[in-house]
């Protein structure tokens, strides 16, 4: 059987889902999403979710910025469809190390509009008594920030695409992006059989440099193992918390919507070496006790009540790594009709929203306005010795923020 599209979107997380009902938004004529397995089986149903505005790029800020408004409208915005979203709030406690910094990030939030403040640690352990600050020297506090449900996010996203006109198609791997003799594309091939298209949007996250290595394509995107820490707080701590980024310890928490759960997840990027993977199909869940161990003893030293709260649960999932931890969102110059959206390096979901708009865009054709942003996200980067550089950055954390 062999179909045609106007536009195939390959990849069924938060990020083709986005660009997939943004095109149909759009009006982009017949759209077909295609994924391998189910809608938000890779990363998309592993995150954490965290949403937040906290970049020290500008333009990374920017991104976030936007698109933590639309979290914030999603329900109203995409047909009563709900995200999972809750607006907690979000803390950032740095050590004596790193205070300059966030102070120099904060001033440049609240220049941008950001609802951003310093607050004393004092306060923040007002608030979340349960948390020890002794080694807190600085917090930031973005009251607008929080968390969402990255596989909640992911189906209402293409729910709403669906609802547009867009084909969902699971259990749908494509097999080979076909070219015409002048190199261009010319369809997908599927075990269902082909489909004819001039245009391939590459969403396939973590499975991206393997995607495309049959066109002679490099993507510098490594399979990495993130693994999450689920507890259970004690009764004296039942209470629902703010997202908590720990830069002294190097690790991230949050509570669970519906149960007395706070997950932790980690934020150091030495350990990304130890968990890459040649092949993200090397994936199978697997878990590395000792950061698993290592994690649930940050818990605790941030919060002493977690000190022997029992663990629910321990899991991995898979991020697509690139060199400077920011995604490659372009038009792959020697593929024409190849659009790409892919390596987010473990902070993709909160981006989704923005990242699904200005690709839509850019696919259709815009190239000015906020659109010229994505350059900075260009394939050609790294092969340029340009990586993505912020002016300031944590000194521990590196490209994670
Ligand atoms: C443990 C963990 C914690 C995280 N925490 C956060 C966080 O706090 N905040 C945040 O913003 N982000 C976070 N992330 C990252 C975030 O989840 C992702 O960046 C985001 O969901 C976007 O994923 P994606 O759509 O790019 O990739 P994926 O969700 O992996 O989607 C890619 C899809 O492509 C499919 N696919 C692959 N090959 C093919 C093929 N040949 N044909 C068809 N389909 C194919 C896969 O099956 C997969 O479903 C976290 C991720 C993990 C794992």
């Amino acid at each position: 059987m062999t179909e045609t599209a106007d536009i195939v979107v390959v990849g069924g997380g938060s990020i083709g889902a986005s660009v997939a009902l943004h095109l149909a938004e759009r009006k982009a004529g017949k759209i077909i999403l295609l994924e391998r397995r189910e809608l938000a089986s890779g990363a998309s149903g592993k995150g954490i979710g965290i949403i937040r505005t906290h970049y020290t790029h500008p333009v990374l800020a920017e991104l976030a910025q936007q698109s933590l408004r639309t979290f914030h409208e999603f329900k109203e915005r995409f047909g009563g469809h709900e995200s999972g979203f809750n607006p907690c709030g979000y803390f950032v406690l740095v050590p004596e190390s790193e205070t300059e910094t966030l102070e120099r990030i904060v001033t440049m939030h609240q220049r941008m509009g950001i609802n951003v403040s310093l607050v004393d640690p004092k306060a923040v352990q007002a608030l979340v008594p349960q948390l020890a600050v002794d080694d807190v020297a600085a917090v930031a506090h973005e009251p607008d920030s929080g968390y969402g449900s990255p596989p909640q996010t992911t189906l209402a996203l293409a729910r709403r695409a669906a609802e547009l006109g867009v084909e969902l198609c699971t259990q749908t791997p494509v097999l080979e992006i076909k070219l015409d003799l002048e190199g261009r594309v010319q369809g997908v091939s599927t075990p269902a059989g082909d489909i004819v298209t001039r245009t391939v949007v590459d969403c396939v996250g973590p499975w991206a440099k393997k995607f495309t290595e049959h066109l002679g394509l490099e993507f510098p995107v490594k399979p990495v193992v993130e693994h999450v820490v689920v507890v259970e707080r004690p009764t004296a701590f039942a209470q629902h918390h703010p997202v908590i980024s720990d830069l002294v310890n190097l690790a991230y928490s949050r509570s669970d919507p519906d149960q007395p759960y706070t997950r932790i997840g980690n934020s150091n990027p030495k350990y990304h070496q130890q968990f890459a993977l040649e092949d993200a199909d090397e994936f199978q869940g697997q878990i590395f006790p000792e950061i698993c161990e290592n994690l649930y003893k940050k818990l605790g030293q941030r919060c002493p009540s977690f000190q022997q709260a029992p663990i629910v649960e321990t899991y991995s999932g898979i991020w697509g790594v690139t060199p400077d931890y920011q995604p490659i969102l372009d038009h792959l110059d020697h593929v024409p009709g190849l659009y790409c959206a892919v390596g987010f390096s473990g902070h993709g979901y909160k981006l989704s929203p923005v990242v699904g708009d200005l690709m839509s865009r850019f696919i259709l054709g815009e190239r000015d306005g906020q659109v010229a942003q994505l350059r900075l996200f260009r394939f050609g980067r790294f092969k340029e010795n340009d990586l993505i550089k912020a002016p300031l950055s944590y000194a521990q954390a590196g490209g994670l923020r």
